[in-house]
This record gives C-alpha cells, structure tokens and sequence, in this order.
C-alpha cells in the first residue's frame, strides 16, 4: 500500500519512520524542508504539496498542529482534496477540534474520499518506540481498512465512535494530563516548602494510588528543572482551547480545566509557549517563591 504522510514534526517524523521501517512505500510533504530530507535518507519520496501525496496514495496521514493546518492542507490551494482518488482514505492523527474533524469528513466525502479522525497520546518517546495510543473516530468499515497500518505506529487503537470521537476522547485524555501536571507540581512546591526533598516523595508515591503515567514522565524531568520539549505549553493551550470550546457548545461546565487554562496562559505571558507542558510546575514555583528540585530546598 503506497501510504502519504503531511507533517514531519516532533510526532510525525517518528510515525513515518515507523511505517517505513514496516515496509510501507511512503510520499511525504512538509513545509519545512529538513525533515523531508531525513525521510527520503531513510528510504522516502519527498511530495512537493499535499496534493501532490495524495496522488500517489491510497492512504493518507495528516500530524500537524491544530484544525486551521489541517484545513489548510486537506482543503486549501494544492490540498490532499484536490489530489486524492475516489476511494482513498484520509487518517488526520493531529489533535484538532471534533467540529473541524466533522467539516473535514463532510467536504471530503462529497469527494468520495473517505475520512477518520485518530488523534494519539503518548509523545514523542512513545512515538519514536511505535507504542502510541491511538483513539478513533469513524466508520467501522473504514477502521478496518487501516487498523493494520495504526498498529505499526502503536501500541493500542481503539475505536470510540462516529467521526470526531476520536477528537472528542484526546480531549478529555488532554484535561486529565493537564490537571494531572498541575497537581503534581502544587504537590512538589508543598513538599519542598515543607522540608521534603520532592524526589523521595515521588519515589515514595509512585506506586501508589497517586501514581500515574503523567508522574512517572514529568517528574524526573521537573526535578532536574528540564523543560525541553517533548509536548509544548503552546499546544497544551490549543488543546484545552479545544475542550473548553467543546465544553461550552455541548453545555458542560469544566471548572479544573478552566483553571488550568489561566495557569497556563499565564506561562505563555512569561514568555515559556515553546517549553515541555511540565514546565507549568514554574508557575507555581512563582507563587510560592522557591525552585523545585532533587534534594529540596539546601
Ligand atoms: P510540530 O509542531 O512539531 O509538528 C507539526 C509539523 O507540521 C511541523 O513540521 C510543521 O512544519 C508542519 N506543518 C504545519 N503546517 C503545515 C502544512 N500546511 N503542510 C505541511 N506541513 C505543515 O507538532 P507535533 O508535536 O508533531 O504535534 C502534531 C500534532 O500531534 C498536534 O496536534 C499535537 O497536539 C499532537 N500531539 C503531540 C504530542 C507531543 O508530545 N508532541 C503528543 C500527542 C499528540
């Protein structure tokens, strides 16, 4: 199966390697040249648009930030639309609104091309290892079609509905990391102020009831004060801009999320966008005027 794979960044550079390295032929596009390069150096043609990958594709993957790239790719000037065959189907992995995945289905479908939304967790190192977890939204018959291809890239896929419900489960998989971080980092900030070193309290805790996959990756990293990303402040903030959205228009209060929200707007104002959502812990660390780190306050 000749596979098209649009946007090659931190998440779609690995997933495409994968595919490769399962022996799919890959056509893949990005606007920025370097990653392209990588692929073809790892055994892929370069696409020279959207369009372009969808020629010469049954199948075509999109992993780019939010609804408006997805928009602008599948639907815009030179878009997958204008190049895909009747019949071929479109995979958009990005994280982007339900109602944009919607509007996507419904335009593409008009086409004759097929669509599901299959958002992931698991960042870059699950994506490097092929062990994501995929979460889909669409047609039965079209899952079935490219289940196999998923696997390649994961560890689980499942699907949860109609199109948009993979969008709609990233979302609340997105609220429940972004609570998990703010709680983890109120906790640390406690702990050291108190006189814990917050390394032992996360060694002490882990495998209890508070342990989890959010602390299991964050807290080494907060504890040595790394904020390389990994997943950034930024699309942490279009996520939750996302479920609030979703929130508002389905009429469900989401007073935590709301909260993070501010606490992560407001590290967007200290001019930390582009740093690991981890790096929120520094918001608090403000508040209450020391640093967390191994070893505790000295
Ligand atoms: P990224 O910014 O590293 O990569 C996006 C890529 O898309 C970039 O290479 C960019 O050049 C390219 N791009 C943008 N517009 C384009 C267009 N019109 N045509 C072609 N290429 C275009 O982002 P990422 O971290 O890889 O995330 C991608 C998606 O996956 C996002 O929706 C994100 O929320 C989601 N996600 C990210 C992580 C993570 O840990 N980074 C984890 C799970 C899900």
């Amino acid at each position: 199966m000749n596979i098209g794979f649009v946007g090659l960044g931190i998440m779609g550079k690995p997933m495409a390697k994968n595919l490769l390295k399962a022996g799919y032929s890959l056509v893949v596009y990005d606007v920025v040249a370097a990653p392209v390069a990588e692929l073809v150096k790892a055994g892929a043609t370069a696409g020279t648009s959207p369009k372009d990958v969808a020629s010469k594709s049954e199948l075509i993957i999109t992993m780019l930030p939010n609804s408006p790239h997805v928009k602008t790719a599948v639907l815009g000037e030179n878009g997958v639309i204008e190049g895909a065959k009747l019949g071929s189907i479109v995979v958009d992995m990005s994280s982007i609104a339900p109602l944009a995945s919607r509007e996507l289905y419904e335009a593409l479908a008009k086409k004759g091309i097929e669509m599901i939304d299959a958002p992931v967790s698991g960042g870059e190192p699950k994506a490097i290892d092929g062990t994501l977890s995929v979460m889909v939204g669409g047609k039965q018959a079209v899952f079935d079609k490219v289940k196999d291809v998923l696997s390649k890239m994961a560890g689980s896929v499942v699907l949860c509905g109609d199109i948009g419900a993979g969008n709609v489960t990233k979302l609340a998989n997105q609220m429940i990391v972004a609570l998990n971080i703010a709680a983890m980092s109120e906790a640390f900030v406690l702990a050291t102020k108190a006189g814990v070193d917050p390394e032992k309290v996360f060694n002490a805790i882990k495998g209890g009831l508070a342990g989890s996959t959010v602390l299991n990756a964050k807290a080494p990293m907060v504890l040595e004060g790394n904020y390389k990303p990994g997943f950034r402040i930024e699309l942490h903030i279009k996520d939750l801009q996302n479920a609030l959205d979703t929130a508002h228009g389905t009429g469900t209060p989401v007073p935590l999320t709301s909260a993070v929200m501010e606490f992560m707007q407001a590290m967007k104002v200290d001019g930390k966008a582009g740093e690991d959502h981890g790096g929120l812990i520094q918001f608090y660390e403000k508040l209450a005027g020391i640093k967390v780190r191994k070893g505790g306050l000295k």
